[in-house]
């Protein structure tokens, strides 16, 4: 049968609503904003308060830290990986005294420094990591160099070392990592439980010829951590972790914490989040920290703030551990979480103000 004049009408009408339709649907796609980028910046957890650390102190972190911060953001500004963010965050800790990672790490009980590193790459799971490192200057960049340059995840001491001055990562003698303020604190440390002091490590200048920075592990019983972290969110939506340390004071030679344990100390799963931790790595090793946050945003659903602070003040706190945790979604949420005096901490989203923290009583 031939369609009358008005089938045809309304043929028209609804073939030309469809192609409506479609247009407006490829312009909304074509239009669709990229993610917005955001960083979360860790310094280590622990006791630090106020009175220990002093107004000279408390303003050089938070200098620091937004330095760092800033860092990170500057490549995600500019289109940049949310790897390349991590890892540009690092350096700048990893290269400044004041936090316990490259150079100013804490001391072995026999003197030395023996560095862990991890990155993740959310939107791929590759990871690498190193432990136990001694020599490179930016272990985060041995840990990346481990994901992307050999078929391994995990290289340690010597070999990881030795991997990184094969492909031309800098490489510094013992006294590059050395400062007087923490070779202090061990010392106080070791007399304090009855054990052998070790010699100075060799080139660095004699005892006594320079004065240690006044705010470190100065005053009894402080303890203070300076691990270092950072999780961002790229504009292409895709997150990654990354952590590096020079371990827990006078700890044994050859102990390994959770910062370069894929799951303990870092994770980062578009999937779900990205998570580095900073407090005593034995329990976080034992809970998988970064990894049972994830979980909880993946498998129940729960919102970040909410997962990591399950984690951090139920879980944790079961086991008597201590310590913290910075995280980030691909959808833009960003939490911080811990159960100690202190976190140093910052984070920045697109179009956002900086924000930095230290003590447990600031948002
Ligand atoms: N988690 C680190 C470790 O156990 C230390 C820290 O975060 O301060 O090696």
């Amino acid at each position: 049968m031939k369609p009358s004049l008005f089938q045809w009408k309304q043929q028209l009408v609804t073939v030309g609503f469809a192609a409506a339709l479609f247009a407006a649907a490829t312009t909304a796609w074509a239009q669709q904003p990229a993610h917005h980028w955001a960083i979360v910046v860790h310094g280590g957890a622990g006791v630090i308060e106020r009175s220990a650390l002093g107004p000279a102190g408390d303003t050089a972190y938070r200098a620091s830290l937004a330095r760092a911060t800033e860092a990170g953001a500057k490549v995600l500004e500019q289109g940049g990986r949310a790897l390349d963010a991590v890892e540009a965050t690092i350096h700048v800790l990893e290269d400044d005294p004041l936090f316990n990672a490259g150079r100013g790490a804490v001391f072995t009980s026999d003197g030395r420094n023996e560095m862990d590193s991890a990155i993740m790459d959310g939107s791929n799971l590759m990871a690498g990591s190193v432990a136990s490192v001694s020599r490179t200057r930016h272990p985060i960049s041995l840990a990346r160099a481990v994901m992307e340059k050999t078929p391994h995840v995990f290289l340690v001491g010597k070999g990881a070392d030795d991997f990184g001055a094969s492909i031309g990562l800098e490489q510094e003698p013992p006294s590059y990592f050395f400062t007087e303020s923490r070779w202090q604190s061990l010392v106080k440390q070791l007399k304090k439980e009855g054990k052998p002091i070790p010699p100075r490590p060799a080139g660095v200048p004699p005892a006594g010829a320079t004065v240690p920075v006044a705010f470190f592990d100065e005053s009894p019983g402080l303890r203070h951590y300076g691990t270092v972290g950072a999780v961002a969110l790229d504009v292409k939506g895709n997150i990654a972790a990354g952590t590096s340390t020079g371990g827990m004071q006078a700890k044994m030679p050859g102990r390994v914490g959770d910062s370069p344990i894929i799951g303990a100390g870092t994770y980062a799963s578009n999937q779900s989040c990205a998570v580095s931790g900073t407090g005593t790595g034995e329990y976080f090793i034992r809970l998988t920290v970064a990894r049972e946050v994830c979980n909880l945003v993946q498998f129940k659903g729960m919102p970040l703030q909410q997962a990591a602070d399950t984690v951090i003040h139920k879980e944790l706190e079961a086991l008597h551990g201590d310590g913290g945790v910075i995280a980030i979604t691909p959808d833009g949420q960003m939490a911080w979480s811990f159960n100690t005096p202190g976190m140093f901490r910052a984070q920045l989203r697109e179009g956002g103000k900086l924000q930095v923290g230290v003590y447990n009583d600031e948002p």
